[in-house]
Formats: C-alpha cells, sequence, structure tokens
C-alpha cells in the first residue's frame, strides 16, 4: 500500500487504487500529479487506473453482491454508525486534506465534513428501513407481496467542488441498501475519498463492497463499466455536459441513472424583504466553497427599489472577505480549484464589463502564484451577459433589477437548468406562491443554505434526475419486486 504524508494531515493517506480489499498500483503502473491550489505545487502522486481496473473492480463488486444484498439490514447499518463516529473522530484531518487538494477555506472544509459524516448517520438510520408490503388481489383472488432489493454493482462518479460530501451522498445510500460500488473521484480531489474509503473498509465492509478508481482518463472507465451488463447503477454528480454523455452511454445496458448536474440557481430578494439578512443569505448562497458549488447562487435579481441599496451592502461583504490560503488565519477565501476555472471566471466578469456592467468591488484577477479571484459584485448586468446564462461556480454575484413579481419569476425560469432558487421576502404568502412557481428541484425561503441529509437533494430539467439525502436517496439504490402467489 503506497501513502502520502500531507501536510496538517496526522495519518498517511493512501495514493492506490482499491480494488476487492486492497490496497493496488494498478494495471498500468502509471500515477498523475495532485496539485495544490494555493501555489499550483505537486502535492503528491495517486495511482492512475485504467479500462482493465476498471473490469476488476467490476469483478470484485460483482462477486461480493450477494453477500452484500443478504447482510442483514442491522449490520449494514453498524458499519455505516461505525464509519460516521471514525469520521467524526477524525474530521480535522479530512478537512486539511480537502484544503490541500481543493483548496477551500478551513472553515468550508470543516463544515463539509460535518455535513459528509452525516450521510453516514443518516443512511445508518435509514438501512434498517427499507420496506414491503402484503395484500390482497382486488378479486380476492391471491396476494400480492411486494419486496426491495439492491440495484446492483453501482459506479459512482463524483466532482471536485465537495470531495467528502458527493461520495458520502452515494456510499451511505449504496451501502444501506446492500449494493457493492466502484467510485472514480475526480482527478483533482482523489485524496480525501480514498481516506474515507478506507474508514468504510475498517469500519467492518466486505472485500470488493468499496472499490476507488482515481484516474486522469476518466472516459476509459465509464465506458468499460457502462458496457459491462453487471453495473446496474450510474449515480453521477458533475456538470451536465459529462452527464448528458453518460446518460447516453448509460442507454444501451439501459442502466438505472441518478444524475446530479450542473446549476444556475436564482436569488430573488423582494422590497419587502428583511434586507440585512438577505444580505447574509446572499453571502452564504453565493461564497459557500467560494462559489465553487452547484447550489451557489448565480444570478441575483433585486426589485428596483432596493437593488442599489443590496448591491452597496453586498459589494461591503463581499470586499470584506480576506483572500489567501484556505488554512491560513483569517483567510475566508480560498483559490478556485484549477487554472480553467480562474480562466473561466475572468472571461465571464469581462464579458459582463464589455457589456455595460459595472464592478462595484473585485472584478480583476490578480497576479502571482496560485489560482486566485477575488470576490467580486457586477451591477448593471446587460440580460445578455453569458455570467447570467452560465454556471459562473467562482466568487461573482451579477445582480438585476426587476420590477414586478412576474418578472422576476420569468427571470428566474429562463434557464434550462432547474437545481435550486432562493428568494426572501416578508411575506409567506408570497414565498410559498413564487416557491410553486419556479422550476426547480429546491426553494430556499429567506435561507442562503438548503442542504440537509435528511431532505431530498436533486433538481429538475437539465439539474438532474432522482434525489439523493432523505428516504429518497436510499430509493435509488433499490428495486421494487413484485411476487404474485395463491397461498
Ligand atoms: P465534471 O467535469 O462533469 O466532472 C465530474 C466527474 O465526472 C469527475 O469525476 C470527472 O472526472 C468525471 N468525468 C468527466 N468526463 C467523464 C467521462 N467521459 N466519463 C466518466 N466520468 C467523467 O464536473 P466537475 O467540474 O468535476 O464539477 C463541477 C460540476 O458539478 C458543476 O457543473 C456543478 O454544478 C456540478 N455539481 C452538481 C451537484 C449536484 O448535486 N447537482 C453537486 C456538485 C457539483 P475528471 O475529474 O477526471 O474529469
Amino acid at each position: 500500500m503506497t501513502t502520502e504524508t500531507i501536510a496538517g494531515v496526522s495519518r498517511p493517506v493512501p495514493t492506490d487504487l482499491l480494488i476487492g480489499g486492497k490496497w493496488v498500483a494498478g494495471s498500468g503502473g502509471d500515477r498523475f500529479d495532485v496539485t495544490d491550489p494555493a501555489d499550483g505545487t505537486t502535492l503528491c502522486t495517486v495511482a492512475d487506473a485504467t479500462a482493465a481496473d476498471a473490469t476488476a473492480a467490476i469483478d470484485a463488486a460483482y462477486a461480493v453482491l450477494p453477500e452484500l444484498a443478504a447482510m442483514p439490514p442491522r449490520r449494514r447499518a453498524e458499519i455505516l454508525r461505525t464509519a460516521f463516529e471514525v469520521m467524526t473522530e477524525r474530521l480535522d484531518d479530512i478537512a486539511l486534506l480537502m484544503v490541500r487538494e481543493n483548496g477551500k477555506a478551513l472553515a468550508d472544509a470543516k463544515a463539509e465534513a460535518t455535513y459528509a459524516a452525516e450521510f453516514f448517520r443518516w443512511y445508518a438510520e435509514e438501512a434498517v428501513r427499507i420496506d414491503g408490503n402484503y395484500t390482497t388481489a382486488r378479486a380476492g383472488t391471491n396476494k400480492f407481496l411486494v419486496t426491495r432489493q439492491p440495484v446492483g454493482v453501482a459506479l459512482l462518479i463524483t466532482p471536485w467542488n465537495f470531495p467528502a460530501a458527493m461520495a458520502t451522498r452515494k456510499w451511505g445510500p449504496a451501502i444501506a441498501a446492500g449494493c457493492p460500488t466502484i467510485l472514480k473521484p475526480a482527478a483533482e480531489t482523489p485524496l480525501t475519498a480514498l481516506l474515507i474509503a478506507e474508514i468504510l473498509t475498517d469500519a467492518g465492509l466486505p472485500a470488493g463492497a468499496v472499490n476507488v478508481l482515481p484516474s486522469s482518463k476518466a472516459a476509459p472507465i465509464s465506458e468499460t463499466a457502462l458496457a459491462d451488463f453487471r453495473v446496474r447503477k450510474l449515480s453521477f454528480t458533475g456538470s451536465t455536459k459529462v452527464g448528458q454523455g453518460l446518460l447516453k452511454l448509460s442507454a444501451d445496458n439501459v442502466v438505472n441513472t441518478s444524475m446530479e448536474l450542473g446549476g444556475n440557481a436564482p436569488f430573488l430578494v423582494f422590497a419587502d424583504a428583511d434586507l440585512d439578512a438577505a444580505v447574509d443569505g446572499a453571502m452564504l448562497a453565493k461564497l459557500r466553497n467560494g462559489g465553487e458549488a452547484c447550489t451557489a447562487a448565480n444570478r441575483f435579481y433585486v426589485e428596483e427599489s432596493i437593488a442599489d441599496r443590496f448591491a452597496d451592502k453586498l459589494a461591503s461583504a463581499m470586499g470584506s472577505m480576506s483572500m489567501g490560503r484556505g488554512d491560513d488565519d483569517g483567510v475566508k477565501l480560498g483559490p478556485l480549484v484549477n487554472e480553467a476555472t480562474v480562466d473561466k471566471v475572468d472571461r465571464l466578469v469581462k464579458d459582463a464589463i464589455s457589456g455595460g456592467a459595472r464592478a462595484l468591488v473585485g472584478g480583476q484577477r490578480p497576479d502571482g502564484a496560485g489560482f486566485f479571484y477575488p470576490a467580486t459584485v457586477l451591477v448593471d448586468v446587460p440580460e445578455e451577459a453569458d455570467c447570467l446564462t452560465e454556471e459562473i461556480f467562482g466568487p461573482v454575484a451579477p445582480i438585476v433589477s426587476f420590477s414586478s413579481e412576474s418578472e422576476a419569476v420569468r427571470q428566474a425560469n429562463d434557464t434550462p437548468y432547474g437545481l435550486v432558487a432562493y428568494l426572501y421576502t416578508g411575506d409567506l404568502g408570497r414565498g410559498l406562491r413564487v416557491s410553486e412557481s419556479l422550476e426547480c428541484g429546491m426553494v430556499g425561503i429567506n435561507r442562503g443554505v438548503i442542504s440537509d441529509p435528511a431532505a431530498p437533494f436533486g433538481g429538475m430539467k437539465q439539474s438532474g434526475i432522482g434525489r439523493e439525502g432523505a428516504h429518497d436517496g436510499l430509493l435509488e439504490f433499490l428495486e421494487t419486486k413484485y411476487v404474485a402467489f395463491t397461498p
């Protein structure tokens, strides 16, 4: 087993592939670099999985399926509960590892590690709540027995923005349901998943139940897995573009899919809102994780009469965010994950400014090492600006004003995405009415954060199919079987 010592992390971090309960170098023997976004240096190297490793992982996962499916639900629950407890003891290590490989500020990393562990606790509690029913046919001639069984071997693919939570949000329900898993973490952030996989295997899962395949070449892994009839489930979190390709690949074998895709969240502020609360909520919705969140507020629509005051207050709050290495004292805004992300944010800001927008704060890419971009507030943003239609994925808040509730709803819905929306109002009736009109899977009324392991997370339109978290997330890994019989 190859491990690496990462500064600030108290235990060695595994850097091999995990296949069939063993840490292995992989069939190709190649390794790839993991980069520290704060200075662009190489943190360490990780084993690079190939298509042959994907097949080995499927062999191992398929072999353990009967044992995992037959494992008493209470035992699966105990394993998840142990993983929750160990993860909770090691929160600081997990948080610091995310600071190193993702760049996020330490407070964001600690919040994510806590949230991530909660998925193990929640699904420990859900594993024993897999139900069925027994009833009589309407004609009285026979009986119906309805049970739920694990879908089967599950391919899990996760993004780099929440390296811990996106993995546990899939592992928790998959294990609770009795599905063996093959996780492909993002190439930028494989270390956190490897560290948590070690916790899961130590918690008592049989060999093959958790396989992890970091890779610099994602396509051969997904093509191999989705062409293999033994893989019955794809749970993907990432961009809509990659998700669309994976849905096409899943079609041939009619693989059961759960897709958590991109967002373009509107944040509506009505004139009757508590303005200070709206600014606090905007800071959370925009700057949690430095803006690198699918739930990040992407577009701010503010009622005309308060638009200038809201913009000034938000610019003042955003301007006070100190930027730097994620675990340096007082730092609230870390670097973005890589250079391509900074290039994209910079392009979107320049495009808006060339169309007539003004930066009240930020708006200039800094010189020097690392992948930094400052907190930025844009006003007078033209309706055709790319930052209103594309996912920004950075600390930039474009503000547009509206004059009526119907105009606000029209602008909010004018996108192919539909993950989450936020709205601030002093009128709960309006809040509920507008929530019903918004074309998205989740709405925060007078709240800038909506994520909770016990709540169903997911999107409409091109933001996804299915839900994670809650009991709904467990059902995504279960098949319903109906048995008709005459007693
Ligand atoms: P991404 O580029 O779509 O990558 C996501 C994952 O897919 C990574 O592991 C990536 O591997 C992998 N991948 C890329 N091409 C693939 C292929 N052909 N076959 C199999 N896997 C492939 O997304 P990202 O940049 O990591 O993450 C940001 C996106 O995720 C944003 O759009 C964000 O909104 C979305 N997101 C959505 C949610 C949600 O719950 N709805 C949550 C978080 C993030 P590599 O790293 O090797 O490219």
